[in-house]
């Protein structure tokens, strides 16, 4: 999951959603120790364990409860909680979320609800972003997956993504600054043609699911906190095909393109090292 550094979009019924609760929040970045780490470790295994099921599972015809329910068991055999799962939306009116994964499909760009009725068909992409709570501890991942066949034009977009991510960590090295990780994922999802979202950002983790610092997909090299080792930090670029603008559904939760264009979501939970950083959710 993103955290949100401010609202710059409407509601589709055209009004202000109100700032959530969790945004008054104010955490400090952690520095784990080896015993942290080892126990973020394993939360990030488990996280990562539950999107090669949910890969193994993607194809026409499923439905986005399905993947639900293969997210949350897997995470539950493996000793861990789906900590999406009745996420607060800190919004009135807006119930928590009731999911254990986020899915969102082709224009829906990040907190998809899962649904009986969401069916996956051929030609579709979809992004499943999830969270394993274990032992204390968050690991948080995403990734977007193609249904089926699709033009070279989305296949793009998705390598783009995902690529922006690698982009990024090459930056993600004790002495460097925040602010040249954000500045690699954007320039280089831009000079390909894509927008990032800017409303939503990665984030810090480690006991709660959002931590400082707020990771943003675009900003300026050389600005920014240092990065220093045991930080764990959730890198997440989210790209639009088309223009960056977002808007949110009266569900309170799914977050879409507004130019109706489509969208992919790349994450991984890593650890800052004395030298090459680890990615924690891929094993
Ligand atoms: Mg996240």
């Amino acid at each position: 999951m993103g955290t949100v550094p401010f609202f710059r979009f409407y509601r589709k019924n055209g009004t202000v959603p109100k700032l959530p609760e969790f945004m008054g929040v104010i955490n400090l970045v952690t520095i784990k120790s080896k015993r942290e780490i080892e126990l973020m470790r394993e939360a990030c295994r488990v996280a990562s364990l539950a999107q090669t099921a949910i890969e193994k599972a993607i194809k026409p015809g499923i439905s986005t409860y399905e993947l639900d329910k293969i997210a949350e068991n897997t995470i539950r055999a493996n000793g861990g909680i789906p900590a999406e799962k009745g996420y607060p939306s800190g919004v009135r009116g807006v119930p928590d979320f009731p999911g254990s994964i986020c899915a969102s499909i082709n224009d829906e760009v990040i907190h998809g609800i899962p649904s009986k009725r969401a069916i996956l068909k051929d030609g579709d992409i979809i992004s499943i972003d999830l969270v394993a709570y274990k032992n204390g501890y968050n690991g948080d991942c995403a990734r977007t997956y193609i249904v089926g066949n699709v033009p070279d034009s989305t296949r793009r977009l998705v390598e783009i993504t995902k690529q922006a991510f690698f982009e990024g960590i090459q930056y993600a090295k004790k002495g460097n600054r925040l602010g040249d990780i954000s500045h690699a994922i954007g320039s280089f999802v831009e000079k390909n043609g894509y927008s990032v979202v800017k409303e939503f950002q990665g984030h810090g983790i480690g006991t709660q699911m959002h931590e400082d610092p707020g990771i943003p997909n675009y900003g300026k090299a050389g600005r920014g906190i240092r990065l220093e080792p045991g930080m764990t930090l959730a890198i997440e670029p989210m790209v639009i095909m088309g223009k960056s603008n977002i808007l949110q559904l009266d569900d309170g939760w799914t977050i879409i393109s507004e130019d109706g264009s489509l969208a992919a979501h790349y994450e991984n939970t890593i650890l800052i090292t004395e030298k090459e950083p680890e990615i924690l959710t891929i094993i």
